[in-house]
């Protein structure tokens, strides 16, 4: 039997509504042979404990986080896997990760201000754990009856580009991997499926990558097949998760997109 790994999913110390040991559950649960979660921005949810927990629950774990940056003004999502969770360059890039994301909260929190939705810095701090963003303010938006679903908060206000939105300090995909690298691990492309754009995904995919997420959440067979086109000419391992939020995200099932051992054998050795 093939032994299936989802290596893209996030607990409460992000944007999930699950907790790192239920993910571990659900993992369990859904026959899966090992994860790895991969918090926007943070590694935090990594302790000595939750390792003990998953080797118990005969679950491998693999370090692994989702840093946000920026390429030509549009987002970027980096996943980075099997690196050393103790390097320093990494700590100090969750570090100035936080301090950007304050400083951006604040910006969208004015904005939001401005057209008479107020939302205090504590009202969103009070919806997450660590790495607060868009979808914490989206839930006080909807709590308050400023809108009435997360998805039009986004739609109307917050989303990328829209009236409320601002993009923030910037990191760029170079110096993201190359701090992944340093730190031995593997960079990879997230969901490219989602930029559409097959020239600026064939751009982003010589950036310096290790691998590319062919296999993700929904997406269909024909749409997948040419992510894993564009990972085979350009020489990048094809990974695959389902990008996982517990009840927020619905159509991100556990396990729905998967890694194959050889894959992720070769994203342990690529350093
Ligand atoms: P941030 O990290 O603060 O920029 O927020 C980005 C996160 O918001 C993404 O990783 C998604 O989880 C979530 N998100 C982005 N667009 C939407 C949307 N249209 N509806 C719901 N959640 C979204
Ligand atoms: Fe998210
Ligand atoms: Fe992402
Ligand atoms: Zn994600």
């Amino acid at each position: 039997m093939d032994l299936k790994y989802d290596l893209h999913m996030h607990s409460t110390f992000s944007d999930g509504t699950d907790t790192p040991q239920g993910l571990i559950d659900l993992a369990k649960a859904s026959g899966l042979a090992g994860i790895s979660i991969t918090d926007h921005d943070t590694t935090i949810a990594y302790s000595p404990d939750l390792f003990t927990y998953a080797k118990e629950q005969e679950i491998e774990l693999i370090p692994g986080v989702e840093f946000s940056t920026i390429f030509e003004k549009r987002p970027i999502h980096i996943l980075g896997y099997c690196f050393d969770l103790e390097n320093e360059g990494i700590l100090q890039l969750v570090e100035r990760h936080k301090a950007r994301r304050r400083e951006r909260n604040q910006q969208i929190l004015e904005r939001l201000d401005k057209i008479g939705m107020k939302i205090t810095e504590e009202e969103i701090t009070s919806k997450g754990q660590n790495s607060i963003g868009r979808p914490h303010i989206a839930l006080v938006m909807v709590e308050k009856g400023y809108v009435e679903t997360i998805a039009d908060a986004f739609q109307q206000y917050i989303g990328d580009e829209k009236p409320c939105w601002t993009q923030g300090r910037q990191f760029s995909v170079q110096e993201t991997i190359e701090a992944i690298h340093k730190a031995n691990g593997a960079a990879v492309f997230a969901h490219p499926i989602l930029l559409k754009r097959q020239n600026f995904i064939k751009k982003v995919a010589t950036l310096g990558f290790d691998g590319m997420e062919c296999y993700y959440a929904r997406f269909s067979k024909e749409q997948s097949k040419a992510m894993f086109k564009i990972a085979q000419r350009y020489n990048l391992l094809v990974t695959g998760g389902s990008d996982y939020h517990g009840s927020v995200k619905e159509f991100n099932r556990m396990g729905s997109s998967y890694t194959s051992q050889e894959a992720l054998e070769r994203l342990k050795n690529v350093r």
